[in-house]
Formats: structure tokens, C-alpha cells, sequence
């Protein structure tokens, strides 16, 4: 049996020699051979030359290294294409996941015979109010919007099998929501509870930009509930207007003489008309941008070097 460990790795000099010694002194304990799999998502700090250092002394670590910066989830699709374990783990470059917590994994994989344990967090530490406020009501809406039911609470550290890996490896489609397409995945998924801790140095990479981009993403590809809410906000507005239309005809014949045309109606209703129009359309936008980036068809990624590969 091979378990892989995947850690994407984006500027992470100040964490990865720690985060390379935590996961080691776990994989000693196991019984299983292991590989650590780093994919340094264009790097601009030292992060690719202290893995090579890592590599060059250790045949267990292994290093994808991309061309330039493509963002989490294609580094961490990078991981699951080119893993070679029966097992894998994929888990962040900060140690806010602790690494011991793969033996629990590990344990309730076999108890239970499951295609995935997927990290739960019951409590996350050192992170703003803001991070935890959206992240919760993140994953609620997203639930209440999606055919599909993601747990909530479960970010991407997880332990997946090889049928997971396979048939993710199926997948073509861009733009991946990776937590939510191996829930849609099915097979056997059981949690596996934990406490999320601190990051070990260094600062997020996931600012405010890249967490609405990641939340969009999430939404377009697992709900069509968007489109719906403009066909209705559609049908709603339609509706005010014929209600209004009939109520100036009404008075415009019962009260020819005291009939004003108002300027603040009509500023409202531009207003409110218009805002919907824009909305609507925005929405329409964001989907046929997904349609877009699927008929170029361009590669998730682009892989500049492999070592130990
Ligand atoms: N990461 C990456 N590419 C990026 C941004 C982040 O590979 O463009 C990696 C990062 O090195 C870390 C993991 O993804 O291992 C999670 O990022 P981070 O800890 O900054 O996110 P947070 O935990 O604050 O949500
Ligand atoms: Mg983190």
C-alpha cells in the first residue's frame, strides 16, 4: 500500500521545512509507504529551492512545480493527476491541519471501509471573525442553493481512495470546486472531526479576492438556482409594472384634470427596472464566463518541473 500526501504550496518558505518534518515523523509511525507530494503553485520565494534541498537528501518527497501562479484547486488537481498512492491525502502547506490527524483518518478509513474521511473543523483558531462569519453562512447558503448536499464545516484536507482518484481524474471540467465535486462523487464519505489550528507562519494567500472568486466558482458549478432567481425576479417585476400601468390608466380616466405625472415614480421605477435588468444579466454573464472557459479548453495547469517523478 502507498499513501500519497498532497500539499500545494504557494510562497511558503517560512512553513514547508516544518510542515515536511511534521508529516515525517507521522509517516514513520504508519505501515503503509508514503510519498509527499508537493506542487509549489509558482512560488516567488524560496519555497521550490528548500523542497529541492528536501528532495535531493529524501526519495519520499516529491515536487510538481508549476510554470506560474494557478490558484489552489489546480494545485491541488495537480496533486490528485499525478499521485501515485492506493490512498491520498490532501492537505494545506500551514499546518492549520494538523498532520497527526491523518491517523485518525487513516483508523477510520479502515474501520469503516470508506472512500473518503473528510476533515471536519469543530473548531478553527487564530482565524478573523469575518474569515469564520462568511465561511459558516458560506457553506450553508451553497447547501440551500445545490442539488448536490456538501458537509458544511469541510475544507479540503481530506483521505481519498483510489476509486475517488480515478473517477476525479475522469473529470474534465475547469474551474473546479474540488470539495464539492468528490461529495457529488459519492462512494462511502464518513468525517472525521478536528481542530483546525493556528497557521504555523507566514500569512493567508487567500485574501478577500481569491475567497469570492472561490465562493462564485462553488455556486456556478454545483446550482443553476441563479438563473431561476432572475427568471422570477423576471416574472415579479413584470408584475409590479402591470399593477402600476393599471393604477395611472385608472386614475388617468377617473381624474383627467388632477392627473400629475410624478418624476419620483418614474425615477424609482428606472431605477428599480434597471437595477434588475443589470443583475439579471450579470448573472447570465457569469455563466456563459464558465461556458467560456470550458470551450477554450485551455490546460488547468502547466507544469514547469518535476522532481523525484
Ligand atoms: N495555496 C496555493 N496557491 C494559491 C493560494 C494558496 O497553492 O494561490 C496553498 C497554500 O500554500 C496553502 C493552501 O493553499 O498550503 C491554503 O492556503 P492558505 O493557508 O493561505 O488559505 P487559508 O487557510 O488562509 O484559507
Ligand atoms: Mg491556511
Amino acid at each position: 500500500m502507498l499513501l500519497s500526501i498532497i500539499t500545494p504550496c504557494y510562497n511558503e518558505e517560512q512553513v514547508i521545512q516544518e510542515t515536511y518534518k511534521r508529516l515525517t515523523e507521522v509517516m514513520k509511525t504508519i505501515e503503509y509507504d508514503y510519498e509527499l507530494l508537493f506542487v509549489n503553485d509558482g512560488s516567488k520565494d524560496k519555497t521550490l529551492l528548500i523542497l529541492s534541498d528536501l528532495a535531493a537528501q529524501d526519495k519520499h518527497v516529491k515536487i510538481i512545480s508549476f510554470s506560474r501562479n494557478f490558484g489552489h484547486q489546480c494545485a491541488v488537481t495537480a496533486g490528485i493527476n499525478n499521485c501515485n498512492g492506493d490512498l491520498a491525502v490532501i492537505i494545506d502547506a500551514d499546518l492549520q491541519d494538523p498532520p497527526e490527524v491523518i491517523l485518525d483518518m487513516l483508523e477510520i478509513q479502515r474501520k469503516e471501509n470508506a472512500s473518503v474521511v473528510y476533515g471536519v473543523r469543530k473548531k478553527r483558531d487564530g482565524e478573523s471573525k469575518f474569515k469564520l462569519l462568511t465561511a459558516k453562512y458560506f457553506y450553508r447558503i451553497l447547501n440551500k442553493l445545490s442539488d448536490v448536499q456538501f458537509p458544511v464545516d469541510t475544507g479540503d484536507f481530506r483521505l481519498i481512495d483510489r476509486k475517488i482518484i480515478d473517477g476525479f481524474n475522469n473529470l474534465h471540467e475547469k474551474n473546479k470546486y474540488i470539495r464539492g465535486l468528490v461529495s457529488w462523487m459519492g462512494y462511502k464519505q464518513v468525517p472525521c472531526f478536528y481542530e483546525r489550528k493556528e497557521r504555523f507562519a507566514g500569512e493567508t494567500k487567500y485574501p478577500l479576492k481569491k475567497m469570492l472568486k472561490f465562493a462564485a466558482t462553488g455556486l456556478l458549478s454545483f446550482s443553476k438556482k441563479p438563473l431561476k432567481m432572475a427568471v422570477w425576479m423576471g416574472v415579479l417585476s413584470v408584475l409590479i409594472g402591470l399593477v402600476y400601468a393599471l393604477t395611472v390608466l385608472i386614475s388617468k380616466i377617473v381624474h383627467p384634470a388632477s392627473f400629475v405625472v410624478g418624476w419620483t415614480s418614474i425615477i424609482f421605477i428606472i431605477i428599480f427596472f434597471g437595477g434588475i435588468q443589470l443583475l439579471t444579466i450579470g448573472i447570465l454573464g457569469e455563466y456563459i464566463g464558465s461556458l467560456f472557459d470550458e470551450a477554450k479548453d485551455r490546460p488547468e495547469y502547466i507544469i514547469a518541473d518535476k522532481i523525484n517523478l
